[in-house]
C-alpha cells in the first residue's frame, strides 16, 4: 500500500510551495487508494510554534487536503531516534566521534584556505573509543559509504548519481544527546511506513545522506519524487517580494477559494495535456508522478485569479453567502443571511474573488439615507430626481414585486419621460445603492424589496 507524507516544519504560516507538495502527496496517495500521513516536523524548538502549527493545520483543513490518522509530531520521538542511532553503532553503521569543536574549527579554516570542500574528514571513523580522554563528549556520526557512487532513480528528476567521496559522515546524534533532523526524517518515515517521499528538490542533496542510514539499518529505501521549487514572475525563488506567499493571505486578503487555489497548485509544475480546469476528481483519476515537470514553474497571480472567477461563478450559492457573512464586520441575522444567499445569482458573476463579492453585497445592508459615492451623484441631476419622482409612483402603484412586474413599470416610466431604459436605470441605480455600478436594476430592486427600494427612491426624488 502507498504511503506518503506531508512533513512540514512549523516555523511560520503555510507557504504555497509547501500547499503544492502537500497536494501531490494527497493526491498520489489517493490516486493509488494508499494513505496521506502528516508529520510536524518541530525538532528546532527554538523556531516551532503553535501558532505556526495550528496556521499549517488550519490552512491544510481549508484545502481539504486531509490527513489519515493522528498528526506526528517529530520533537516526541526523539528516544526513538537516539535508539537508531544507537542500533546503528552497534552494527558498526555508526560511529563515535570525539573531535572538539576547535579541532573541528581548524578543520574547516585549512580547508577553506585550501579551496577544499568544507566537510567532516573522517577522523574518528576508524579510531577506537579507547583513545578518546576518559568522558569526554561525542557526537556519533554515519559511516557513509566512501568508495563507488550511489544512484536515486527519482520519478520526477530521473536518475541521479553521486560520488560517495562526496558523502560526508555526518552527525546523527549531537554530543547533547539529541538527534539530528537528518536522522530523526529518516526514522520517521520509516516507522510510519512511507513509500514514497514526495517533497521539494531544496532536499534531492538530503536524499543521498539518508540512504546511508537506510542501508546501514536494512529498511526498505523510499521511492523518491524531487519536485522543482515554484518561482515568482520574474524567475527568482518565490519570497515575500513577489507578494503573498502563505495560504492564508490567499484566503483572507485575497479572497480566494480553496477549490482554485487547489486547482491552480496543482496545474503550476503538473500538468495533464492542455487542461486548465481540474475537478479534484479529474485529479485523483489522472495524477501520477510522470506528469511532474522537471523545471521550475513561475507563479502567475492573473492565472490564479481566474481560476478563482471561474470557480466563483460554479459555487453553491448558500456557501458563498456563509463566506461572505465571515467576511462582513458585523453579525448576520438569519434574514440578512438569506438575503445573501438571494444576492449571489447576480453577484457573483461580477466578482472575481470573495473581496469583491463582500463588497458587492455592501448596498443591500446600508441604512437610509444613503450616503451617495462622487460619481453616482453625478447621476441624480434635476432630470434624473424628476425620472426618479415617476418611478416611486409607478411602482409604488405595483400590486406586486416581482422581476418581471419591476421591469415593466421601468420601461413604462422611461416611456412617460420620453427617454431610454438606460436613462431611467442610472438614478435609480444612485439612488438604491450609492454607487455608479451594481448588478441589474430590476435585481437590485427584487433583493431590496418594495419598502426599502421605495424608501431610498423617495430619499434622493425631487
Ligand atoms: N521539514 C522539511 C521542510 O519543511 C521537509 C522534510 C522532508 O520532506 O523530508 O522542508
Amino acid at each position: 500500500q502507498v504511503v506518503t507524507r506531508f512533513a512540514p516544519s512549523p516555523t511560520g504560516f503555510l507557504h504555497i510551495g509547501g500547499a503544492r507538495t502537500a497536494l501531490f502527496n494527497w493526491l498520489f496517495a489517493k490516486a493509488s487508494g494508499g494513505k496521506f500521513l502528516l508529520r510536524i516536523e518541530d525538532t528546532d524548538r527554538a523556531r516551532s510554534t503553535q501558532p505556526a502549527i495550528d496556521a499549517i493545520l488550519d490552512s491544510m483543513t481549508w484545502l481539504d487536503l486531509n490527513w489519515d490518522g493522528e498528526a506526528i509530531f517529530q520533537f516526541e520521538r526523539a528516544p526513538r531516534h537516539a535508539e537508531v542511532a544507537h542500533q546503528l553503532l552497534a552494527s558498526g553503521h555508526a560511529y563515535k566521534c570525539y573531535a572538539t569543536a576547535e579541532e573541528l574549527t581548524a578543520l574547516r579554516e585549512s580547508q577553506k584556505a585550501a579551496k577544499l570542500p568544507m566537510r567532516y574528514d573522517g577522523r574518528w571513523r576508524d579510531r577506537d573509543e579507547s583513545e578518546a580522554p576518559e568522558g569526554a563528549p561525542y557526537v556519533v556520526r554515519i559511516k557513509a559509504p566512501k568508495d563507488g557512487a550511489t544512484t536515486i532513480v527519482d520519478q520526477v528528476q530521473g536518475s541521479i548519481t553521486v560520488q560517495n567521496a562526496e558523502l560526508d559522515d555526518f552527525v546523527l546524534l549531537r554530543s547533547d544527546g539529541t538527534p539530528t533532523y537528518m536522522l530523526a526524517v529518516v526514522v520517521d518515515d520509516h516507522d510510519m511506513g512511507v513509500t514514497h517521499v514526495i517533497r521539494g528538490d531544496d532536499h534531492l542533496n538530503n536524499a543521498f545522506r539518508q540512504l546511508a542510514v537506510i542501508r546501514g539499518m536494512g529498511w526498505p529505501e523510499p521511492i523518491y519524487a524531487h519536485v522543482p521549487m515554484i518561482h515568482g514572475s520574474d524567475g527568482g525563488k518565490l519570497s515575500k517580494r513577489h507578494g503573498a506567499v502563505g495560504v492564508d493571505s490567499y484566503r483572507d486578503e485575497l479572497g480566494i477559494l480553496p477549490e482554485a487555489l487547489n486547482n491552480y497548485l496543482l496545474r503550476l509544475g503538473w500538468g495533464h495535456g492542455d487542461d486548465e480546469i481540474i475537478s479534484r476528481e479529474q485529479a485523483i483519476e489522472w495524477f501520477t508522478l510522470d506528469g511532474v515537470g522537471k523545471s521550475p514553474s513561475r507563479f502567475d497571480l492573473k492565472k490564479l485569479e481566474n481560476l478563482n472567477g471561474h470557480y466563483m461563478r460554479l459555487a453553491d450559492d448558500a456557501r458563498l453567502a456563509d463566506m461572505v457573512a465571515g467576511r462582513l464586520d458585523f453579525e448576520v441575522d438569519d434574514r440578512q443571511r438569506d438575503l445573501l444567499r438571494r444576492s449571489m445569482a447576480a453577484l457573483k458573476p461580477r466578482a472575481a474573488n470573495l473581496v469583491e463579492l463582500t463588497s458587492g453585497t455592501a448596498f443591500l445592508f446600508r441604512t437610509r439615507p444613503l450616503e451617495i459615492d462622487h460619481s453616482a451623484a453625478d447621476l441624480l441631476t434635476a432630470d434624473g430626481r424628476r425620472i426618479l419622482a415617476l418611478a416611486h409612483s409607478k411602482l409604488d402603484a405595483l400590486d406586486g414585486w416581482d422581476t418581471e412586474k419591476l421591469e415593466d413599470a421601468v420601461r413604462q416610466v422611461a416611456d412617460e419621460a420620453g427617454t431610454k431604459l438606460g436613462q431611467v436605470a442610472q438614478p435609480l441605480r444612485a439612488a438604491l445603492t450609492g454607487k455608479k455600478t451594481s448588478p441589474g436594476i430590476f435585481e437590485v430592486l427584487d433583493l431590496l424589496g418594495r419598502d426599502e427600494s421605495l424608501g431610498r427612491i423617495a430619499d434622493q426624488m425631487a
